[in-house]
């Protein structure tokens, strides 16, 4: 696996119809109208979620250890309760329920608990809402008190997987699905200006208006850096010069990435390599794609155009997880898919998810792709996957997990 990608062989666009003769089973499926595209990936979908919550749920006898959503159990409850979205299965909503619970009790002890993804704010988010799904006023109670308890440490990052910028994330999940208010916003915006503060004193008056560190790097990407903490701000109420800043910043990154569209993972870095969500232009163009609904400036979407380019050519990443994988880059294009309603984008998220339907499971039996550290986790294995696939049915409601609102 020297390369970290799969060279792109597939056509640019595709015309759908259902004479095509090819060679290529992947070729082949390209063309298929996209109902039929569709009914095949809800298929594979079922499949593979019964195999993470065979594999993550039940071989374990409903215990867990790691009670998180990047890597562990609540993971498997956030597909669920996608797949209830979708399918309005009952039964999705129950099991969902139950392995929520059980994350709730291991991750009573979770040294980290501040974010949706790697923390207990998490589940007690994830199990409010499935509370206020299954109509159970005393568990949204419990999970809601759970949640206020959650306090943010003195010296907290600022970033999205460990920081502030996912606590509010949890906050803005709990707002969507119970009610505005829910969290009020007099408590979240001490914590935005906590954020813009810290932000403004890392930047020292430098060209870029805001700038964190995380283990003394100044990251730029969704997990750790700009691009994370970027794209949750411009869901939080700001002030206009607040707003100013996170558009500065991101101007500062657009300015300074590589000349093929790509971004560097941290500021000075040479190494224009990573093409994930975590790191590189993956992330940057899902918070660019948001940046042009806020901002009225046709620069973000030019940009975010760009960095889909270098996703499309660079993107097919040898893993199949949302954090560095094909499943988290083909969001990029179901993204500006639905900001600018363009065929080629659907086309280009149908491609690299057919990608995935058709050669996954052969190129990791042979050895040529990575299945995941954590194989059937939502970011970085097949949970991901059948995420992806389950958002295709409906792209106009797709989100990357976690991120997108
Ligand atoms: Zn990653």
């Amino acid at each position: 696996m020297a390369d970290r990608f799969f060279p792109n062989d597939m056509p640019s666009f595709v015309e759908e119809t259902e004479t095509t003769v090819s060679e290529s089973s992947l070729h082949r499926l390209l063309s298929l109208p996209f109902p039929k595209t569709a009914e095949r990936l809800l298929r594979a979908a079922v499949d593979l979620s019964e195999t993470v919550v065979k594999e993550t749920w039940v071989g374990h006898r409903s215990r867990v250890k790691d009670p998180t959503l990047y890597t562990g159990a609540l993971g498997t409850a956030f597909l669920l309760f996608r797949k209830f979205l979708l399918t309005n299965n009952r039964s999705d909503l129950d099991l969902c329920r139950d392995v929520v619970k059980a994350c709730d009790s291991a991750s009573q002890g979770l040294r980290r608990q501040v974010t949706f993804i790697c923390g207990r704010a998490g589940v007690c988010a994830l199990g409010a809402v499935v509370a206020k799904q299954s109509a159970d006023e005393k568990l949204l109670d419990y999970y809601l008190r759970s949640f206020e308890e959650i306090k943010l440490p003195a010296g907290v990052p600022n970033e999205l997987l460990y920081g502030r910028a996912g606590y509010l994330w949890a906050c803005l999940f709990l707002n969507k699905h119970i009610g505005e208010g829910t969290i009020p916003s007099t408590y979240t915006a001490a914590i935005v200006k906590e954020i813009i503060r810290e932000g403004r004193r890392f930047s020292n008056k430098g060209s870029c208006p805001l700038m964190y560190e995380w283990h003394g790097k100044k990251y730029w990407g969704a997990a750790h850096g700009l691009a994370g903490i970027m794209h949750v701000l411009m869901d939080m109420k700001l002030e206009p010069e607040e707003l100013e800043d996170v558009k500065g910043t991101l101007r500062y990154m657009i300015e300074n990435r590589f000349p093929n569209g790509n971004y560097p993972s941290s500021e000075d870095s040479k190494t224009n390599r990573l093409v994930h969500w975590c790191h590189g232009a993956p992330g940057v163009a899902l918070t660019l794609v948001k940046a042009a609904e806020v901002f009225p400036d046709e620069q973000f979407l030019g940009a975010a155009v760009d960095a889909a380019e270098v996703v499309w050519s660079r993107g097919l990443l040898k893993r199949v997880g949302i954090c560095h994988g094909v499943s988290g880059n083909a969001y990029v294009f179901l993204s500006l898919y639905r900001f600018t309603g363009k065929a080629e984008y659907l086309y280009r998220a149908k491609a690299f998810s057919c990608f995935l339907l058709d050669r996954a499971q052969p190129l990791i039996t042979a050895g040529q792709m990575h299945g995941g550290d954590h194989p059937f986790s939502l970011f970085e294995g097949m949970g991901g996957m059948a995420h992806l696939f389950l958002d295709m049915i409906n792209p106009a409601g797709s989100r990357f997990p976690a991120y997108e609102f």
